[in-house]
């Protein structure tokens, strides 16, 4: 069965001589991966259209019960050089990408996490401070998964703390601090500025969204707690979060 879809290339291997495996994130089927087959070799039918980063349309071949589509041709929506050869820029897109391959289900339809990735990829190849994308994309695109931590009240006494509260990665979710029994382990604190730039980034669209301006203090302790958060969902940490913490180990 033929059918085409848009696409944001997520990863691409060589595969054999001359064919390519591709993970892609769909509009409309959520995540996928399909080969194309002499794709190292046919510059017509596939251009740079398989590309990390690249938003294509791809023309799609399926068999039932066939785990691997076949990637015919690609046409380019947009692509996204400037991410691409800017090292800070391609190191905190491939944490993105990761938090998708990683998250996403493969072949569930989430459209509203395709627009904002493909969004987010579009402000990531302008001007726009990197990790700020970042930080944003986390917040969003985790709770359109479902995976939205809740910090607007106490896991255990259920108040809305005017102060500092604890975050509880394992959780999801935080304790104010008559609650939180100190085990010796460091504890990750979001401020109060932290908490409500969170509520902030949930409730805005991107456009307004990118007008706030957080201080570093906030972003690093937001960067703290999603990666405790993501570690806990994902039983693991990102191979890209942690190069990323070499590329730009000012903002960690
Ligand atoms: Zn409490």
């Amino acid at each position: 069965m033929k059918s085409k879809t848009e696409a944001i290339i997520i990863s691409s291997m060589n595969l054999g001589e001359a064919d390519k495996l591709v993970t892609f994130f769909s509009l409309d089927r959520g995540m996928l991966k399909g080969v194309a087959r002499n794709a190292r070799k046919s510059f017509r039918r596939f251009g740079a259209g398989l590309e990390t980063f690249t938003i294509s349309r791809l023309h799609l071949f399926e068999r039932e019960h066939q785990e691997l589509a076949r990637i015919e041709s690609t046409d380019i929506i947009e692509q996204h050089a400037s991410i691409c050869c800017d090292l800070d820029r391609s190191a905190v897109g491939a944490v993105m990408l990761e938090l998708v391959r990683e998250m996403a289900p493969l072949g569930e339809r989430n459209a509203p996490a395709f627009l904002l990735l493909s969004h987010v990829l579009h402000l990531l190849d302008g001007r726009e401070d990197p990790l700020f994308l970042l930080r944003i994309f986390e917040i969003k695109f985790l709770s359109l998964l479902g995976y939205q931590p809740k910090l607007d009240h106490c896991l255990s006494c259920g108040i809305r703390p005017k102060g500092e509260v604890i975050f509880l990665g394992m959780k999801g979710g935080m304790l104010c601090p008559d609650c939180m029994v100190s085990s010796g382990e460091p504890q990750i604190r979001l401020s109060q500025g932290a908490v409500g730039f969170y509520y902030h980034v949930l409730r805005m669209d991107m456009d307004k969204v990118c007008r706030l301006k957080p201080s570093p203090a906030i972003m690093q302790e937001l960067d703290l707690a999603f990666s405790a958060h993501t570690f806990h969902i994902l039983g693991k940490r990102l191979k890209s979060a942690e190069f990323l913490k070499i590329v730009l180990p000012l903002g960690h």
